[in-house]
């Protein structure tokens, strides 16, 4: 099978400019989720895929879920693309999840060029809306089962695909689509993988092993039945924002330290083992302030930003709604603030706990004001933290895969974000996720000028298919 793939590579080589073309053709449909105006263009998207996959024999079904109310209007929500190809009991099954939905992008935000229409620089970079989240990955899919069809290579795992268009949105229906498809369309899974995340830096792969969690909250202080003049008022009355100023500079210092008692009670302790892993990464401090164009960096060396990053649990203050936030100066006392912020959770955080320890402490904190306003505070959202063994079969491809493309090993690493997804896949699925990327650190995604290299894409359409061989040979 070894020739198989070199055969499979050259091919992949030989038609680079199909490949391009083809990712131009999906950055073209603006498949925005966020607004209702562009639903069509979604479904349009997904159409696309259908009747792509339905050309490669993949059977397809669209899982319908219902409506949505958006900027007022009822819509209907893009359906989630699942394909089949193959059923073959003497092969493993290969669970693939994508998105075919994609960030807002206008090209006065920003963008040296328009952002749905690909285009190709000098320098290597294929820059258009979705090229790298998540249109890149999920063609390069289709585009590799496709390459094995015009050798005649025979497929070596079963396929089901799952590309839903809701990912920039929340996912809507998809948790439950997973749950009542788990027996059915996805029955049989040996193996998921997730292309959606990055490598680590610009010059290594990488394999994704864990994620954050994260706990979102609204801290409601209310006042007054309306706004008021700080000229009657200033000084007569307690004042919503002030109480919850003195509410939010308490929960965590500057240098990202959280200040809630009992939080840190919960973080897994760092072993030796765990040390080694972040030796040798081609991580560089310098590479994030650049990007910032700034050294805002609290941390000195490499591994103590990564373990901030993948490892530690952080504090984000967001923003205030309903305080004054325009230019100028109006002498307003507002009557309602809400302070939102969030906590980015790791092993072995429980969900419950780490909102208790908080409407505990904001609650104490707000009583030491001694303001006559009332609070509320509220979880709005939480998500499970994800950790999977780096040493499990799946990665154990995965990394043989980056061996035969690339010719080097790949880093393993963990993201500070969340993909709330693959921890659904896992629960349902009974099968190990594996997040493979295929586009760079630096691509952009949603903001302005998002890329992938070509590098990056050619060679994960390559990746692709030595993944489905290494799955085959375990
Ligand atoms: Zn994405």
């Amino acid at each position: 099978m070894t020739d198989k793939l070199e055969e499979y590579f050259q091919y992949v080589e030989d038609n680079q400019a199909f490949f391009i073309e083809q990712l131009a053709e999906v950055v073209a449909i603006p498949s925005v989720s966020c607004e209702a105006e562009r639903r069509s263009e979604v479904i349009k998207m997904g159409n696309w895929l259908e009747s792509r996959m339905k050309a490669l024999g993949v059977t397809v079904k669209l899982a319908e879920l219902g409506d949505q109310m958006l900027e007022g209007k009822k819509i209907p929500l893009p359906p989630v693309v699942l394909g089949k190809y193959g059923e073959d009991p003497a092969k493993k099954t290969l669970t693939i999840y994508g998105h075919y939905d994609v960030q807002p992008a206008n090209f006065s935000d920003g963008w040296d060029t328009e952002p749905f229409t690909l285009v190709e620089t000098e320098d290597g970079r294929l820059v258009g809306r979705g090229s790298t989240d998540d249109k890149g990955p999920v063609i390069g899919w289709l585009l590799c089962l496709e390459a094995h069809q015009k050798l005649g290579i025979e497929i070596p795992v079963n396929l089901n695909f799952c590309f839903e268009g809701m990912e920039e949105s929340g996912s809507i229906g998809l948790e439950e689509l997973i749950h009542e498809e788990a027996d059915k369309w996805f029955k049989n899974t040996n193996y998921t993988c997730i292309c959606d995340n990055y490598w680590l830096g610009t010059t290594k792969p990488c394999l994704t092993y864990g994620l954050r969690g994260n706990n979102y909250y609204h801290i409601e202080v209310s006042g007054p039945a309306a706004d008021l003049h700080s000229g009657v008022f200033g000084g007569v009355v307690h004042e919503p924002m002030t109480a919850l100023i003195q509410v939010m500079s308490k929960l965590v210092d500057s240098h990202g330290k959280i200040l809630i008692p009992g939080l840190y009670d919960q973080v897994a302790e760092l072993t030796p083992e765990e040390e080694k892993t972040y030796e040798g990464l081609s991580f560089k401090n310098e590479d994030i302030i650049s990007d910032l164009k700034s050294d805002v960096l609290a941390h000195k060396s490499e591994t103590d930003t990564l373990k901030a990053r993948w490892r530690y649990p952080s504090l984000s203050l967001h923003g205030v709604e309903g305080a004054f936030y325009s230019s100028g100066c109006k002498t307003v006392i507002p009557a309602k603030v809400i302070g939102k912020f969030s906590i980015r959770s790791v092993p072995n955080m429980e969900i419950d706990t780490i909102n208790e320890l908080v409407i505990k402490y904001i609650t104490e904190q707000f009583a030491l004001t001694e303001s006559k306003c009332t609070i509320n505070v509220k979880c709005e959202h939480s998500g499970r933290w994800w950790y999977a063994s780096p040493n499990h079969p799946n990665y154990i491809a995965g990394s043989r895969a980056v061996k035969r493309v690339f010719n080097t090993e790949p880093e393993f690493t963990r993201e500070g974000g969340s993909i709330p997804i693959t921890i659904t896949f896992e629960e349902e699925l009974k099968a190990n996720v594996l997040l493979l990327p295929m586009g760079s650190a630096n691509d952009g995604a949603h903001s302005t000028n998002e890329k992938v290299n070509k590098y990056n894409y050619i060679n994960g359409i390559k990746l692709f298919g030595a993944y489905w061989q290494e799955i085959a040979n375990l």
